[in-house]
């Protein structure tokens, strides 16, 4: 089995966070390829994920995948996860026990995938990377953190309830390629001025 492979077996036979076994369906470990140059971190499986195993096949999935062909991109480039891999019951918050339970999966999949970039969606994952920064200001901006480079959104599923920030994500979705092309411009680094990056 490849490595890959035995990881996702691990992540669905998890049972450590006992506020959630119970109530789930199934794991969602999440979906797409190794070679992955960008992952996608959400919040935690819905009702539709949780039913069908795979993370963003909801309505939030399907803005995902509208701002993936934006990009000309595909699911099956990319990998989505999310921060806990289970369904929170009635899509209640996830506890801090539970995104801590959690981590450990999320921080394997990033060091077997390494990829580029790692999108993060909306404020829980924001918040496992990012802890100082505020969405309203850092969205659609790379951010160097841990050796990573992030770029945060705004979850799509935001965009569902409030219509206004639908183009805001599509605008800071776009500037996806020239960071992923390795532009200086667009990198907002952590690091004294003048240092040169060389990241790509
Ligand atoms: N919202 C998320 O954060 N993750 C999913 O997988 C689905 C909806």
């Amino acid at each position: 089995m490849s490595e890959s492979e035995d990881l996702r077996q691990e992540i669905v036979a998890c049972t450590k966070c006992k506020s959630l076994v119970g109530s789930r369906t199934q794991v969602v470990p999440g979906d797409g390829s190794e070679n992955a140059r960008i992952m996608f971190i959400g919040e935690a499986p819905g009702f539709n994920e949780d039913k069908q195993g795979s993370p963003f096949v909801g309505q939030a999935g399907a803005f995902l995948n509208e701002l993936l062909a934006l990009i000309n991109l595909k699911r099956e480039q990319v990998f989505i996860t999310n921060v806990i891999k289970c369904r929170p019951p009635e899509n209640r918050d996830p506890f801090p026990s539970e995104i801590q339970n959690c981590r450990p999966w999320l921080d394997r999949q990033i060091a077997l995938i390494r990829p580029k970039i790692i999108v993060l969606l909306g404020r829980y994952a924001m918040a496992s990377f990012l802890p100082d920064k505020s969405i309203s200001k850092v969205h659609g901006t790379a951010q160097r953190a841990d050796g990573m480079t992030f770029f945060a959104m705004y979850h799509p599923a935001a965009a569902l309830y409030q219509q206004s920030l639908r183009e805001t994500i599509k605008q800071d979705f776009l500037k996806l390629p020239e960071i992923l092309s390795g532009s200086r411009e667009a990198l907002v680094a952590e690091k004294p001025p003048g240092q040169q990056l060389s990241m790509f």
